[in-house]
C-alpha cells in the first residue's frame, strides 16, 4: 500500500476508458484518498457510476478554462482535505475541426483556446494548490509524442503539448527546492472521447500496434502504473521528467517494413 495516507485530486476523468480513471485505479488501490473535479453535469453522472463503490468520495464541478473556478476547487478540496501529495492533470481541449488536414488554417481563438485548456490550466491548478501542498507532494501532466514530432492531424494539439512540457519543466525547477515534484507521461495513443476528436484516429492506433516494440496499443492501466510510480515516493528523486508510457513507440525511427506501402513505385 505505498499511497497509504497519501491525499490529493485528478482532474480529467470522463468515463471509465479515460487514462485519468487508469491512474485513478492504481492509487485508490494502493490505498490513496483521491478527490476528483469534473466539468458539468454528464461527467457527473459517469462518475457516481465509477465509483459507486466509494461512497462519499470529493467530487468538484469544474471548468478549467475558468481560473475563477479552479481557485473555488483548491478552497473547496483544502476544506474537505486540508493538505495535498499528490494533483493529476489529465485535461485537454482543441477544436476538432482543426484536428484534420493543415496545421496552417488554424485561427488565433482556436489556437490560444487549445494552450489555454490544454497547457495553461497545469500551471494555474498547480499555483492554486500550491499554498497546501506537502513536501513530497508530486504533480503529474498527460502529454503525447505529436509535441516534438509531427503527427499527422494532432496540430494545434501538438504545440499545446509542446507548451505543457515546457511548463513541467518549469515548474519542477520553481518547485523542487520546496520538495515538490512534477512531472508527465506521454502515452501512446488510447482510444478515449478526447481521442475521438482526433481525425483518422483509429489508424494511429492501428500504426502504433505495428511500429511500436511491445505490439500492442497503450491502455489506461499502462499510464495508471507509471503515474502511480510518478505520484508515489518511489519517484522521490524524478522531477521535470517526460516519460513515455508507449510500447517503446518513441524509440522507433523505421519500423517493421510491414507498416509501409513498399510496392514498386510506377515508372514514368
Ligand atoms: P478523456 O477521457 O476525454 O479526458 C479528457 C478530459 O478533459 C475530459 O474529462 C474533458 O471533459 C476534460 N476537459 C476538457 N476541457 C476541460 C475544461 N475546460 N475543464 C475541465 N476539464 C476539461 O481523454 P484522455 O485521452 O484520457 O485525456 C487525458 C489526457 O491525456 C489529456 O491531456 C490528453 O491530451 C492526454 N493524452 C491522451 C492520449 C490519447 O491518445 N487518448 C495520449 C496521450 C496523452 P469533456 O469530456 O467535457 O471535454
Amino acid at each position: 500500500m505505498i499511497m497509504k495516507g497519501k491525499k490529493g485530486i485528478i482532474f480529467g476523468v470522463a468515463n471509465q476508458r479515460s487514462i485519468a480513471w487508469g491512474i485513478a485505479q492504481k492509487l485508490m488501490e494502493q490505498g490513496a484518498e483521491v478527490a476528483f473535479s469534473y466539468m458539468g453535469d454528464r461527467l457527473k453522472g459517469n462518475l457516481d457510476k465509477l465509483l459507486a463503490d466509494k461512497p462519499g468520495t470529493k467530487m468538484y464541478d469544474c471548468d478549467c478554462a475558468d481560473e475563477s473556478q479552479i481557485q473555488r476547487v483548491a478552497d473547496q478540496y483544502q476544506a474537505d482535505f486540508g493538505t495535498c501529495d499528490f494533483v493529476v492533470h489529465a485535461i485537454a481541449f482543441a477544436d476538432k475541426s482543426y484536428l484534420e488536414g493543415d496545421f496552417l488554417p488554424t485561427p488565433k481563438h482556436v489556437f490560444l483556446q487549445a494552450m489555454d485548456v490544454s497547457a495553461y490550466t497545469l500551471v494555474s491548478i498547480t499555483r492554486s494548490f500550491r499554498p497546501f501542498m506537502n513536501v513530497g507532494c508530486s504533480v503529474l501532466a498527460l502529454t503525447y509524442l505529436g509535441s516534438e514530432k509531427v503527427v499527422q492531424n494532432y496540430n494545434v494539439m501538438g504545440v499545446a503539448k509542446a507548451a505543457l512540457e515546457a511548463c513541467v519543466r518549469y515548474l519542477a525547477s520553481d518547485l523542487g527546492p520546496h520538495g515538490i515534484r512534477v512531472n508527465a507521461i506521454s502515452a501512446g495513443p488510447v482510444n478515449t472521447l478526447a481521442a475521438r476528436g482526433i481525425s483518422d484516429f483509429t489508424n494511429l492506433l492501428k500504426i502504433h500496434r505495428i511500429v511500436a516494440p511491445l505490439r500492442e496499443n497503450t491502455t489506461p492501466d499502462h499510464a495508471g502504473g507509471a503515474g502511480l510510480f510518478l505520484l508515489s515516493d518511489l519517484a522521490c528523486g524524478v522531477t521535470g521528467e517526460i516519460m513515455y508510457v508507449d510500447g517503446g513507440y518513441n524509440t522507433i525511427a523505421v519500423g517493421p517494413l510491414a507498416a509501409y506501402d513498399l510496392s514498386p513505385e510506377p515508372k514514368d
